[in-house]
């Protein structure tokens, strides 16, 4: 799927700051921080949503928090704690098509969310 940003991410038609890769997950810091450590960790298939999410594919599932947590240890912020939030379709207010989590910490995050 060429015209879905992070597919080309994927692809290397587009280069983020890349925090960590393996053959499942791609992790890369968003463009637009809402904190001092925001990552976002994608599935290297395109998956449009959580919805989407195949439920025979449990394994991607974990690779995906695996990957989080990763990124928590590799930013430094596995012991002072951190938040990992999937938006899903509008109400959550998505706006990229593929299955995204975030990963944010660095400072004390407010609670509940908006
Ligand atoms: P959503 O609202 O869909 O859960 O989050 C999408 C996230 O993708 C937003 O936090 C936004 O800043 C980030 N984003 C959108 N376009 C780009 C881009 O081209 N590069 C990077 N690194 N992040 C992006």
């Amino acid at each position: 799927m060429p015209q879905c940003i992070f597919c080309q991410m994927v692809a290397g038609e587009i280069k983020p700051a890349v925090v960590y890769e393996d053959d499942l997950t791609l992790a890369f810091r968003d463009i637009h921080p809402q904190a001092p450590v925001h990552v976002l960790v994608i599935p290297k298939a395109h998956i449009a949503n959580l919805n989407e999410l195949p439920a025979d594919a449990p394994g991607l599932a974990a690779a995906l928090f695996d990957t989080a947590k990763k990124v928590a240890a590799l930013e430094g912020i596995a012991e002072s704690g951190y938040r990992t939030v999937v938006n899903c379709l509008g109400d959550a207010g998505q706006a990229v098509d593929h299955l995204h989590l975030h990963v944010l910490g660095g400072r004390r995050l407010h609670w509940p969310p908006g």
